[in-house]
């Protein structure tokens, strides 16, 4: 029998998670005021000192966080902690600019077992579930995150990390894996893999899955729960926070649950700063109240998410975050209109006979910019009909038109033409960076 939660903290009363955060919030921006010279000069400049923030209303009198802060300061300089506190460094995988290294105590590392068990639980797992890791292990927090969520709950991690696939399908199947963890475009590729090794979903063991660290849509989601036989769950986390599981779906979902006793989220607006009120799309901003080595505060996310506290079906308490649409840094100006790789995905799957895999290609031809979209199709797409090639191109470009407000060229191409992704999938290629 599956647990419904992990830890009690999930189903709380709001006010007593209130006061919770409360209390931690008051003690974090003490910590990095004592430990972190960086941290006590950014909040002397903003004229604030540690007994101004006395509610969480308080919080947006502290000064907001950048990666900026953090690469200024590479590599130890927001460090809280002497290293000889610190059990594990960990670096963001690189995806927008230079790296970033971020440390743990041994308290920070079992926090984060406790929520990445959180997520094991909310998507059906117990003590009995073997825990099949796909997500890289390394420096990148994807293996390491689950699989200390799976040691914690008492599950049975399968530390298998990403690539390899024929390899790891054979591993679902001798191993009898319950629960797979690694990105939704690996999850794809798995999927498709199996589907042309002629292994049907139901001749593995697979129930679950926990898919995070990219963007991934409501179509996508349904395609990766028709490939494997499960019901993919979602899960968000980045290094400079945690990692995976700073917030998890549960089996409504509908959206993440955050991890609240531990990280306090904000929706701003990204180009005045301001908190915006519960349901407004912004950018998310994270506060540390728990973490020893490296606390955050009011950590400048880039990603565009809502929150929102309606009542849940599975009971928790904790707020729920929305699926990112993607990051500020991710969105392409193209002809001054602003599109997200993932708008893109969702007109494709509605285009019918398209697969998951997709390349959108800007370039700047003649002063303006051009679009480009390469699209695969399915295995059943008829290439040799030219008319229906015509068809389903303009068919696409009209629906891209529509949608987006964007022209765009559609070039279709033949099944596995895209590379495959075994981590975070590349969706962009920006020629126009080119000629910066
Ligand atoms: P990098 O910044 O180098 O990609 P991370 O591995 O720390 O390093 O990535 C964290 C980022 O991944 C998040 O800020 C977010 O943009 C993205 N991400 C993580 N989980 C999800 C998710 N479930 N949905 C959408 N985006 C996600
Ligand atoms: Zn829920």
């Amino acid at each position: 029998m599956s647990r419904p939660y992990y830890n009690p903290i999930e189903v709380a009363p709001v006010a007593e998670i209130k006061a919770l955060q409360t209390a931690r919030l008051i003690h974090a921006v003490h910590h990095v005021w004592d430990y972190v010279p960086y941290y006590r000069a950014r909040m002397e400049e903003a004229g604030v000192s540690p007994e101004d923030i006395q509610t969480l209303d308080d919080l947006k009198k502290l000064p907001f966080t950048y990666k900026q802060d953090l690469r200024d300061t590479y590599p130890y300089g927001l460090f809280a902690v002497p290293m000889e506190d610190v059990v594990e460094l960990h670096a963001s995988s690189g995806t927008t600019g230079k790296q970033i290294v971020v440390g743990y105590t041994e308290h920070d590392i079992q926090i984060w077992g406790d929520v990445a068990a959180r997520a094991i639980v909310a998507a059906g797992g117990d003590v009995h579930s073997k825990v099949h890791v796909s997500y890289g292990y390394g420096l990148f927090t994807g293996g390491l995150g689950l699989h200390y969520g799976a040691k914690t709950l008492g599950a049975v991690a399968i530390p298998v990390s990403s690539g390899n696939t024929k390899r790891q399908i054979q591993i679902l199947q001798d191993f009898g894996s319950d629960i797979l963890c690694c990105t939704p475009s690996y999850a794809t590729y798995i999927g498709e893999t199996l589907r042309e090794m002629g292994i049907r979903p139901d001749e593995i063991k697979l129930s679950a899955g926990i898919f995070g660290a990219e963007p991934w849509t409501e179509d996508s989601r349904q395609e990766i729960q028709r490939l494997l036989g499960i019901k993919a769950y979602d899960i968000y986390g980045l290094t400079e926070i945690m990692g995976p599981g700073v917030a998890y779906e549960c089996a409504e979902q509908t959206g993440m649950h955050v991890c609240e006793d531990h990280f306090i989220p904000e929706i701003i607006n990204p180009d005045t700063g301001e908190v915006l009120p519960e349901g407004e799309s912004g950018e998310l901003v994270f506060s540390c109240i728990t973490k020893e080595a490296f606390p955050l505060l009011r950590y400048r996310t880039r990603d565009i998410a809502t929150l929102t506290r309606t009542k849940c079906s599975c009971g928790r308490t904790l707020i729920k975050m929305s699926k990112p649409r993607g990051r500020t840094d991710d969105m392409l100006i193209i002809r001054g209109v602003n599109v997200f790789p993932s708008q893109v995905e969702s007109v494709l799957f509605q285009c019918g006979q398209t697969s998951p895999h997709y390349l959108l290609i800007v370039d700047r031809v003649n002063n303006s910019d051009t679009l480009e979209i390469m699209v695969e199709m399915s295995p059943d797409f008829q290439f040799d009909a030219v008319r229906l090639v015509e068809q389903k191109q303009q068919e696409i470009a009209a629906a891209i038109q529509s949608t987006l407000g964007i022209s765009a060229k559609i070039s279709l191409v033949s099944p596995k033409t895209i590379e495959r992704s075994e981590g975070k999938s590349k969706r962009v290629i920006d020629k126009r960076q080119l000629y910066k």
